[in-house]
């Protein structure tokens, strides 16, 4: 969304001022074709629009095949040490090549350039604070402007074999490295940028060091796609990339906000927000972008589910429903779900 330039990768242009992409990584063992298979599928259907497989041998090859013969996302090669495997993966029809220089020798890199170049395929130089290069490693140790030296010496590297067609990422899993590293290298070129915490933990501690290292540097403007790294299943990493980046209004869609409850509350908020987003969801209604506010009293409530388009706010048993700021009607506590998705869809047909 905020760089200069813009690459295109299969149907997807990242940079420039296009929407933020979300991408993911798969885990499952890379020679495993149904599993990945199955596992790219859910990613797909759960909103994640660009996916990464690591290929590190031929058995892994056939894994990328089938992605491509079956998903319409495109798909990302994450290369280590093995040059071949990112050819071959190129010849296998991916989209991007994901590499870390500092982990193939030079004359492998311009092996490498020459089949993107061939196919006018993209490179993301990926340095990550766990593999920096040793020459800068001495130099500069792990630190911000360590991560930053590295990515720019790749990027010279590549840029030596007239290669131009490049993303770039810088992770760390020190959240405020990670956020220096990419206001630095933002002041120094003006390639799309990937952004992420790396090694950011399980779901508690990654959606934290996610939320705030990726937040803070797309708020102040920085970031063309974000891949949120949580330790399990990639399905979680979408789901969060897409609050981060609709808490940063940069993507629409449903925001259903609800009151913490406290001793004043006097139904079961807790409940009603999980019915309610269970029900949207199995009505196919939580892709509409839309504001849900479910307040348990009035005292911040009337306030908060007047600037929604929909709200609930409750009192002894019951609630009060809301829509574009005035009361339609008030209903016993078991039936507001009911109610409030019967006025969603109402709303939604008439919009039609
Ligand atoms: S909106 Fe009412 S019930 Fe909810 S936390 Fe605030 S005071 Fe408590």
């Amino acid at each position: 969304m905020f760089s200069k330039r813009v690459v295109k990768v299969g149907k997807l242009t990242i940079g420039g001022s296009n929407s933020v992409v979300i991408q993911s990584m798969l885990n499952k063992f890379s020679e495993d074709v149904n599993g990945n298979l199955e596992q790219a599928a859910n990613l797909e259907k759960t909103g994640c629009e660009l996916i990464r497989i690591s290929v590190p041998n031929k058995a892994s090859l056939k894994t990328v095949y089938a992605l491509k013969k079956a998903l319409n996302t495109p798909i990302v090669a994450d290369i280590h040490f093995n040059y071949k495997m990112a050819i071959e993966s190129i010849y296998a029809g991916v989209d991007k090549i994901r590499i870390n220089p500092g982990t193939i020798e030079k004359s492998n890199v311009k092996s490498i350039v020459a089949a993107c170049l061939q196919n006018n395929i993209p490179i993301r130089v990926g340095i990550n604070s766990g593999s920096i290069p040793v020459q800068i490693l001495k130099a500069k140790g792990r630190t911000p402007e360590g991560l930053v030296a590295a990515a720019l010496d790749s990027v010279a590297l590549l840029n030596r074999f007239d290669f131009d067609n490049i993303i770039i990422s810088v992770k760390s899993s020190n959240v405020l490295k990670t956020i220096k590293a990419y206001k630095l290298l933002a002041l120094d070129c003006d390639y799309p940028l990937h952004l992420g915490v790396t090694e950011s933990g399980n779901l508690e501690a990654g959606v934290v060091k996610s939320a705030i290292g990726v937040g803070v540097l797309l708020a102040d403007g920085i970031g063309d796609t974000i891949r949120v790294s949580l330790t399990g299943d990639p399905l979680g990493e979408i789901v969060i990339a897409k609050e981060i980046l609709k808490a940063l209004d940069l993507k629409k869609g449903l925001n259903v906000i609800s009151c913490p409850t406290c001793g004043r509350t006097r139904v079961d908020v807790t409940k009603i927000v999980n019915l309610l987003k269970q029900a949207l969801i199995e009505r196919h209604l939580d892709d509409l972008d839309m504001k849900v506010a479910v307040m348990g009293c009035v005292v911040n409530g009337s306030g908060e589910a007047k600037e929604a388009d929909f709200g609930i706010v409750a009192g002894d048993g019951c609630g009060v429903i809301f829509k574009k700021g005035e009361v339609i009607k008030k209903v016993a506590e078991e039936c507001l779900v009911k109610e409030l998705i019967k006025l969603i869809e109402e709303g939604k047909k008439g919009e039609v």
